[in-house]
């Protein structure tokens, strides 16, 4: 095993299918001290690309291996609550820059109610929220990673973990490069560092191969999307649906799930909607169909209809409340949706997967700052612990919530009346959005935090 220290650094080289920061491939030898790094991190997303960020900030040598090339589309609701805003502030990102549509706050709809609510005034997190396109939101972080030095290979698919013959520690990944539709394009390569973090999402490639398999005790959500050439693309408010209606509210037949209409701002709207496992339909029903019959009913004038849509409508799953575990263990990290970190609350994921890198970076960065062995795992065994401490009991909070609307009898009642009634549905939403001061908050944060520290680590 090699390990970089900051000064020893690679300096950045081109390499094989790697990228120069404008998304346009250069084709170069990769030669095998180009394959070795400080840190590996397996996937480009949101939790990739952070993680990516703040560890080539201070000085590692980090390898940042992605399936696909940016741009590229990637199925989400494309809603940033104020947690998500303050990672990127904290990256550097400009959100003041075209294509970044900020928002007020939730508006609700349900039970004949509209309630718009918006997004708390706190010390901890930015008052708005934003609205920003996957299409190329994954590919602006990645950006920021590569300028503070990060290596991006794109079109390199990891096909599983490298393991130590006598320890059976993870000390890197093979990989092999990949076309747009994912078919094989080269040999296998096998990269190498003392510490490979698994950002590669929901199909949590490395995790598996592992043997890190999902709990089913935990929640678990699927989510379709499309989007519509629509006038309400510049809505500056989130708008959540409670309840959706096939024929007219309170006389047709309620279907299951909830809905969201994002505006992108570029002339169309994200329109979707999401169904936890513990609603008796999930996995039943033609989820694209239930979409397209809740739209129906939605007014003509907003366009959501098919000769509107602009795409397919596409859909993937949800894992939440920590429904994969360890987070850490023989030198791989799990970040992001690989480790199950959507918030079972509201389904919301960038802002988990971006802080759970920063979390694992900060952990990582204090590791390999000591020499191989094992006070370099004692650091990298803080990681599960800090993540149990940041939302070990929200989600468990958050698991008995998804049980208890899993009953639509429980959310019928609570939409018609809680909905008018304001004060709870601002504790509801800081709730919801996981959105408290830690310190000096208001009697709300309290109880939310107390709330939190009360219940047992999921
Ligand atoms: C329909 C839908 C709507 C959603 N709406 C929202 C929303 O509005 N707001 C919100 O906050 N969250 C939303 N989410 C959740 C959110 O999309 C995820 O939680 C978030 O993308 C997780 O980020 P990640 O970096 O962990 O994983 P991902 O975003 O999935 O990134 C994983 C990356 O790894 C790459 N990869 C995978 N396997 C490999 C491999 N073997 N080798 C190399 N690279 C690999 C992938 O190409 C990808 O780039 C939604 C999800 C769905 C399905």
């Amino acid at each position: 095993m090699k390990f970089f220290t900051k000064s020893q650094s690679h300096p950045r080289k081109g390499s094989e299918r790697s990228s120069n920061g404008k998304g346009d491939a250069v084709m170069t030898r990769t030669t095998a001290d180009e394959r070795q790094a400080d840190v590996i991190v397996v996937g480009a997303g949101p939790a990739g690309a952070t993680a990516a960020y703040h560890l080539a900030q201070t000085g590692l040598d980090v390898l940042l291996l992605e399936k696909t090339a940016f741009p590229r589309e990637k199925v989400c609701g494309d809603g940033l609550t104020p947690r998500a805003v303050r990672q990127l502030t904290r990256m550097g990102i400009d959100i003041d820059a075209p294509g970044w549509i900020r928002n007020h706050g939730l508006r609700i709809v349900g039970g004949g109610h509209h309630l718009e609510l918006h997004w708390p005034e706190l010390s901890s997190f930015p008052d708005y929220g934003l609205v920003r396109t996957r299409y190329d939101f994954d590919e602006i972080l990645t950006n920021q990673a590569q300028k503070v030095g990060a290596r991006l290979h794109e079109r390199t698919a990891v096909t599983g973990p490298v393991l130590d013959e006598a320890t059976g520690r993870v000390i890197g990944v093979r990989a092999r490069t990949v076309d747009d539709k994912g078919r094989r394009t080269g040999d296998e390569t096998e990269f190498r560092a003392p510490v490979v973090v698994a950002a590669d999402g929901v199909s949590a490639r490395l995790a598996l191969a592992m043997g890190w398999q999902k709990r089913d005790d935990r929640p678990m959500g699927v989510a379709v999307r499309t989007y519509y050439t629509s006038p309400r693309h510049d809505d500056d408010w989130m708008e959540s649906w409670l309840e959706l209606w096939d024929g007219k509210p309170g006389e047709g037949k309620l279907l299951p799930g909830y809905g969201w209409i994002f505006g992108v701002g570029d002339g169309t709207a994200n329109v979707g909607l999401g169904i936890l496992n513990t609603s008796s339909a999930f996995g039943k029903v033609d989820y694209k169909d239930v979409l397209r019959r809740w739209l129906l009913n939605t007014p003509e004038e907003w366009g959501f209809r098919d000769h509107n849509m602009v795409g397919e409508i596409r859909g993937a799953a949800l894992p939440m409340g920590f429904n994969r575990k360890p987070h850490y263990q023989d030198g791989l990290l799990l970040v992001g949706d690989s480790g199950g970190m959507v918030n079972p609350f509201n389904g919301e994921g960038i802002a988990y997967a971006m802080e759970s890198a920063v979390i694992a970076a900060e952990v990582i960065t204090e590791a390999l700052a000591r020499p191989d062995g094992q006070q370099r795992e004692l650091a990298l065994s803080a990681y599960p612990r800090a993540l149990d401490a940041a939302y070990g009991g929200y989600y468990t909070l958050g698991r008995l919530f998804a049980r208890t609307i899993g009953n639509p009898h429980v959310m019928k009642y609570g939409t018609r009346y809680g909905l008018p009634r304001p004060l709870l549905m601002k504790f509801t939403l800081k709730l919801l959005a996981n959105l408290t001061d830690p310190r000096g908050g208001d009697a709300m944060d309290r109880v939310i935090n107390a709330m939190r520290k009360m219940a047992p680590a999921a």
